[in-house]
C-alpha cells in the first residue's frame, strides 16, 4: 500500500532519471565486472565512444587489447597488453593514453577531422624469463605525411619489472663505451643513412649516454637498439635500428641474458696485431757481410761507403781484433750496422772440443760486451765450418753466406762487382772481408749496382729470421 502510495507521488521527469539511472548502473556492472567479456564498449573520458576487445595471447598471463574508436572523425585502433602486474600496466596505459589525447586533441583542432593513429604491439620473450614489448606507434592528420615511433618496454615476466639496458649489460664504462663504439660505426655505415645526417649527429646520437640506449629488444637472440634521428635539410624521420648478435656481445651481458651459444669474435675481441713486417713483396734484399775485422783503416773506409748509400751492414768480428781495435767496434756501432760474432781466434770450430769451441764463442762475446755494452746478436763460424753440435752450443743464430765474393784470393778491387753481379738475387747473404783494402776500394761499385737494381741492404738477421 504504501509503495503504491509513493509510486503515484512520483513525477514522470523523476521515473525518467531513475529508469536511467538503472539502466547505466547494468550496464557498468556488466562491462566492468565480467572480466571475459570479448568486447566492451566503453565512454571514454574524451567524450567519444570506442571499442575494447580482449583476447588471449601464446603468452602466459598476457592478453592483448584491441581498442578501436567508434567516432569516424576520431580514427584511431590501439594495440596493447595487459598483464597481472599494475606497474607495469599503468606504464602502459600512461604511454597509450598520452598517444591518444595528443592524437585527439591535434583532430579536434582540425576542420575536416582527418587522420589516423595506429599502435601495434609485438611480444618476443626472450629465454625463460623475459618479454621485449614492442611498441610502433603511426599518426597522420593527413594521410600523405607519417610520424611513427617506436617505444620498446623489456620485462621480467615473473613479476612486471622494466628493465633498461644498463640493467642488462655489465657495469664496466668500458664495456659500454665498446658497445657505443660498435653501434657508432654500424650507423655510419648505414646505406639507410647515407647522406642524410651528419657524422657529428651520428656520432652524438650513439654516444655512451644511457638516454641514447633507451630504446631496446631483444628478438631472435638479437639486440636490437633504435634510434630516433630526424634529417636535417628535409625534417625526414629516419629510425635506422641497429642489430647485434647476443653472442657477439655476450662478454659485455650479465650471465642471466648471455646466449648460449658462443662466439669466436666478440665485441671485446682486439684486432689481431698485425703479422711482423713482413718483406714487402716487390723489394728486393741483399745482406752485405764483413769477416774478420774490425780493422784499423779498412773497416772505416767501409763505413763511409755504407754511409754514402744509407746501407746497413753485419760485421763478423773476431774477438783477438776487437781487443785491438776497440774504437772501430764503437763506431760500426754507433752508425747502426749488426754486430756478429766470428770466434776469438779463426780457428776451425769443428776440430775443437766442446769447451774450446765455447771459450772461442764466450770470450768473443764478453769482449764485445766490454766495448758496446752488449753481446753480439749473431755468429758466423770461422771458414763456415760447423756441426750441428757446434751450433748447438753457440746459442746464437748462425748465419753463413749465399755468395762468396773470393776477395781475400783476388784482392782486387775490379774483381768484386763481377762476382756479385754473376749471383746475386733476392735475400743473397754476401761474404766480403773489411781487412783487405782491396774490398773497400770495390765497394762503392758493388754498392752502387745493387742500388740501381732496386735491392735494399738490410742486415744478416733480417733475412735469416724472415727468409
Ligand atoms: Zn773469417
Amino acid at each position: 500500500m504504501k509503495k503504491e502510495r509513493l509510486q503515484k507521488k512520483r513525477t514522470p521527469w523523476l521515473e525518467v532519471t531513475l529508469t536511467c539511472s538503472i539502466v547505466l548502473l547494468i550496464y557498468i556492472i556488466i562491462t566492468f565486472t565480467i572480466d571475459n567479456s570479448i568486447v566492451q564498449n566503453i565512454i571514454s573520458a574524451n567524450n567519444h565512444q570506442s571499442t575494447i576487445e580482449v583476447t588471449d595471447t601464446d603468452f602466459e598471463n598476457i592478453k592483448m587489447t584491441l581498442e578501436t574508436s567508434n567516432d569516424s572523425s576520431l580514427s584511431y585502433r590501439l594495440v596493447y597488453p595487459k598483464t597481472e602486474f599494475e606497474t607495469f600496466n599503468e606504464t602502459v596505459h600512461k604511454y597509450i593514453t598520452d598517444a591518444k589525447n595528443n592524437y585527439i586533441s591535434n583532430i579536434r583542432k582540425k576542420d575536416d577531422k582527418e587522420g589516423h593513429l595506429n599502435i601495434d604491439c609485438t611480444i618476443y620473450p626472450y629465454k625463460e624469463n623475459y618479454y621485449s614489448i614492442v611498441f610502433s606507434k603511426i599518426e597522420t592528420y593527413d594521410f600523405s605525411n607519417y610520424d611513427t615511433q617506436v617505444q620498446t618496454y623489456f620485462i621480467d615476466k615473473n613479476n612486471g619489472n622494466m628493465l633498461q639496458l644498463h640493467n642488462i649489460l655489465t657495469d664496466n664504462a668500458s664495456h659500454f663505451t665498446a658497445l657505443s663504439k660498435y653501434v657508432q660505426n654500424q650507423l655510419l655505415q648505414s646505406k639507410e643513412l647515407a647522406g642524410k645526417i651528419t657524422k657529428d649527429t651520428i656520432v652524438k646520437a650513439a654516444s655512451a649516454n644511457w638516454k641514447n640506449y633507451s630504446q631496446f629488444a631483444i628478438i631472435n637472440n638479437q639486440l636490437v637498439l633504435y634510434f630516433n634521428l630526424t634529417n636535417e635539410q628535409t625534417g625526414e624521420q629516419l629510425q635506422p635500428t641497429v642489430k647485434i648478435n647476443i653472442p657477439f656481445i655476450n662478454p659485455i651481458m650479465l650471465n642471466e641474458f648471455q646466449s648460449k651459444q658462443k662466439s669466436s669474435k666478440t665485441i671485446l675481441t682486439k684486432p689481431k696485431p698485425k703479422p711482423k713486417q713482413s718483406p714487402k713483396k716487390n723489394v728486393k734484399r741483399v745482406a752485405l757481410t764483413f769477416d774478420d775485422g774490425p780493422h784499423k783503416t779498412v773497416t772505416k773506409e767501409i763505413l763511409k761507403v755504407l754511409d754514402k748509400y744509407d746501407a746497413k751492414a753485419t760485421f763478423f768480428m773476431l774477438g783477438n781484433q776487437v781487443k785491438k781495435n776497440k774504437d772501430v767496434l764503437k763506431e760500426v756501432k754507433k752508425r747502426g750496422h749488426e754486430i756478429g760474432n766470428h770466434s776469438y781466434s779463426h780457428k776451425n770450430l769443428t776440430k775443437l772440443k766442446p769447451e774450446q769451441v765455447l771459450l772461442e764463442v764466450k770470450s768473443t762475446n764478453a769482449v764485445i760486451k766490454s766495448v758496446i755494452g752488449e753481446e753480439a746478436t749473431v755468429f758466423r763460424p770461422p771458414y763456415g765450418a760447423t756441426t750441428d753440435e757446434v751450433d748447438e752450443l753457440v746459442k746464437l743464430p748462425v748465419a753463413l753466406w749465399t755468395v762468396d765474393t773470393l776477395d781475400w784470393k783476388y784482392r782486387n778491387k775490379n774483381k768484386l762487382l763481377p762476382v756479385v753481379k754473376n749471383s746475386v738475387r733476392n735475400n743473397s747473404i754476401i761474404l766480403m772481408h773489411d781487412i783487405h783494402q782491396s774490398t773497400a776500394d770495390g765497394l762503392d761499385s758493388v754498392l752502387a749496382y745493387l742500388k740501381k737494381q732496386g735491392y735494399e741492404f738490410v742486415t744478416v738477421s733480417e733475412i735469416i729470421e724472415n727468409p
